[in-house]
């Protein structure tokens, strides 16, 4: 292998190469029963005794309402402890589990039905219309995380308690190199939101670095906050970590300023994964002197890029020596790099973690490149997806000719192997460290009557990262305002889509030859 290739650590840890039900099932079973496993926000808990009686009660329920290996079991909500009890029995009947932003329109979700096809859907009372207004088109089973039932739902508790807890249960066995066990999404680096294929082998590989004491560090000692959303690699990937290594999992629905300060100072969490907007809260909002956060020791930030000023006050603020970066993408099944424990290294997003090789290249000629030379970074190990889900021309495309993942990130590593993230060469918008495709912004444009072609940039933001901004050829003789673009666009998308950044009107979208979007064009109108 050439020097120039960045190796992390050799896979040959103690995690069996099964499947991740069976990897769960066996730890959930030899726990303590009575050791909490997760705490939510109101207070109730839930320990290993019943977390392995509900999921085992759930899959079998699963399995008599006729879902088998294979199909695809949707989830709408927010974070909650009954996802995480979804999710661990999806894995042990072997469905793929397809956790959905629970904000989505019908619109969006019309899109992703008739991409995946669920067969059954967890949702709650704030979406159960829109998947409702879908049944004509996609009859799928909904049962409701919320207590209400009707004729068209039933609700989860009842749901469960009519499974059985059979002592000789056993997750079903299957190929975890082949099997899918998490459906994701992301657009990748071009185009429209796609549903990304992980499989167990792959989630498997995740849960290495994060246990990891050079790594992630997640272990029995840990209190940790789940208020990212399981419906992104980075939420859900934490989650199960703590079940997997046994750490306490204090789970928040959503971020809501108060309630997450006060569960850290009630729980003692110990590690904060988080994201950027979270480390700019922590630093600028007055709320945060009013409680004891001393219980963290330990501030692991992903998703997106964070400043070294932020890094700096966070340090300050919570008294700890080094806030950690993590650089990953939902493509490569969470991290692809990470600080290790007790590294300072400013700016820096870290080292390969286990079981993943980087290479930085020349995008245009696909040259690779040697230390501090600055390219796009590139991707092969056990966490890369399977696949984009029915959509081969843009999974090949997402590889180069050596298989890489191309992550349409540039930076460089230095001469001790860090990694540094510097630009984006892909088009997505990353508002508060969520995916916005522009590509999707534009196509709703361009279907209002009063729009003849748009193109969406992201717009440096000191909250929120960045914001989508559209700039907007108007049709002749047609007359449409900012407001009512902006308006037009958040009745259509979930509300991390909207146009937060505007609308400028122009006389035309610059373009190539071939059609594409000269974006950086657009950037250097503003
Ligand atoms: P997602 O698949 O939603 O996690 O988005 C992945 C993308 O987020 C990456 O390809 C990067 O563009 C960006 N990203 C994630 N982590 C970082 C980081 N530490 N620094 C800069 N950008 C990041």
């Amino acid at each position: 292998m050439s020097d120039f290739v960045k190796v992390g650590p050799l896979d040959n840890y103690d995690l069996p190469k099964k499947s991740l039900g069976n990897i769960f099932f066996e730890r959930i079973k030899k726990r303590n029963a009575n050791r909490v496993a997760i705490v939510d926000w109101t207070g109730e808990e839930l320990n290993y005794g019943q977390l392995l009686q509900s999921t085992v009660k759930l899959a079998t329920r699963m399995t008599k309402l006729g879902v088998k290996k294979g199909d695809i079991i949707t989830i709408l909500s927010q974070n909650s402890t009954k996802c995480i009890l979804t999710v661990l029995a999806g894995f042990y009947i072997g469905a793929k589990v397809n956790p959905l932003n629970p904000d989505y329109t019908p619109g969006e979700l019309k899109h992703f039905f008739e991409v995946c096809r669920p067969v059954l859907v967890f949702c709650t009372r704030k979406n159960v219309g829109n998947v409702l207004q879908l049944k004509d088109l996609f009859p799928v089973n909904i049962i409701l995380y919320d207590t209400e039932t009707s004729d068209a739902f039933e609700n989860f508790d009842n749901f469960l308690e009519a499974g059985t807890f059979d002592p000789g249960f056993s997750p079903i066995e299957l190929d975890p190199e082949e099997d899918v066990a998490l459906i994701l999404t992301s657009s990748g680096t071009t185009g429209f939101p796609k549903s990304v294929q992980l499989t167990h082998a792959n989630l498997r590989v995740t849960m290495l670095y994060i246990g990891d004491p050079y790594f992630l560090d997640v272990n029995e000692n840990e209190t940790l906050l789940a208020f990212l959303p399981f419906f992104h690699i980075f939420g859900v990937a934490i989650a199960l970590a703590s079940m997997m290594y046994a750490a306490k999992l204090v789970v928040l629905e959503k971020i809501v300023p108060d309630r997450f300060l006060s569960l850290i100072q009630h729980h003692r969490v110990t590690k904060l994964f988080t994201v950027p907007p979270v480390l700019l809260f922590l630093v600028k909002s007055p709320l945060v002197r009013k409680y004891d956060l001393t219980s963290i020791t330990d501030v692991l930030c992903g998703a997106a890029a964070v400043s070294k000023e932020v890094e700096d006050l966070v340090e300050a603020q919570l008294k700890i020596s080094c806030v950690r970066q993590v650089y990953g993408m939902t493509e490569v099944s969470g991290a692809a790099t990470v600080i290790p424990k007790n590294v300072k290294k400013h700016g820096s997003s870290g080292k390969v973690v286990t079981g993943h090789q980087i290479k930085v290249c020349n995008p245009e000629t696909g040259k690779t490149l040697g230390v501090n030379e600055f390219g796009e970074l590139r991707i092969k190990g056990g966490g890369v997806m399977k696949g984009y889900l029915g959509k081969e021309k843009e999974t090949e495309e997402a590889f180069d000719e050596e298989g890489y993942l191309r992550t349409g990130d540039l930076g460089y590593y230095d001469e001790e192997g860090f990694f540094f993230i510097v630009d984006r060469l892909k088009e997505i918008i990353k508002y508060k460290g969520f995916q916005v495709s522009p590509a999707e912004l534009e196509n709703l444009l361009v279907q209002h009557e009063a729009v003849k072609d748009a193109g969406v940039i992201g717009v440096p933001n000191e909250r929120a990262g960045e914001v989508p901004l559209a700039f907007v050829v108007k049709q002749p003789n047609e007359d449409v305002c900012e407001e009512e673009l902006v308006r037009y666009i958040a009745e259509n998308v979930c509300v991390q889509k909207r146009l937060y950044g505007g609308v400028r009107f122009i006389e035309e979208i610059p373009k190539s030859s071939s059609g594409k979007i000269l974006r950086r064009k657009l950037v250097n109108l503003l």
